[in-house]
């Protein structure tokens, strides 16, 4: 129980770092394609950057079909994608977005540093320049103000 507790946890923790440095390399970078969507204006609901959450689905389902047919910690590690992706999903489309049909406002602690830290990363429309790729870790709002203005300069 406890070492299924363990992975479920550092699954979460583990799909932070992947979901950071994801977002940086591959979404800033060849896979700008559909995250382009995402730092500019689009019509309707949808963008094709949700397709990158669609994707992650398919895999969190996969690896659940995987763990219970083959080796269970499998399915433990599947169950921390999907609890991330659900926190993820709550502090990204939900707090920072806006994308329920209702209003939720947090103006302090630290899911308003969350808050802040990405609509700075959203200062920045295109491919490079952007700062704070994290989604439940964030830099203080100073910190990532000093960049966004050195990062500018550059
Ligand atoms: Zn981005
Ligand atoms: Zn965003």
């Amino acid at each position: 129980m406890i070492g299924n507790i363990v992975i479920v946890v550092v699954s979460v923790i583990g799909m932070e770092v992947f979901a950071l440095l994801f977002h940086k390399f591959y979404m800033h970078g060849p896979g700008w394609g559909w995250h382009e969507s995402h730092h500019k204006h689009t019509e309707g609901y949808f963008e094709t950057n949700d397709l990158y959450a669609v994707w992650f689905s398919v895999i969190a389902a996969a690896l659940f079909v995987l763990g219970s047919l083959y080796w269970m910690p499998l399915w433990y590690i599947a169950l921390g994608f999907t609890i991330y992706g659900i926190l993820y999903g709550f502090v990204h489309d939900g707090l920072v977005h806006q994308r329920w049909p209702f209003r939720i406002t947090v103006k302090r602690g630290y899911l308003y540093r969350l808050i802040l830290a990405h609509r700075m990363h959203h200062h920045v429309t295109t491919k490079h320049g952007a700062v704070s790729f994290g989604f439940l870790w964030a830099e203080k709002p100073d910190v990532l103000k000093a960049q966004l203005k050195a990062k500018k300069a550059a």
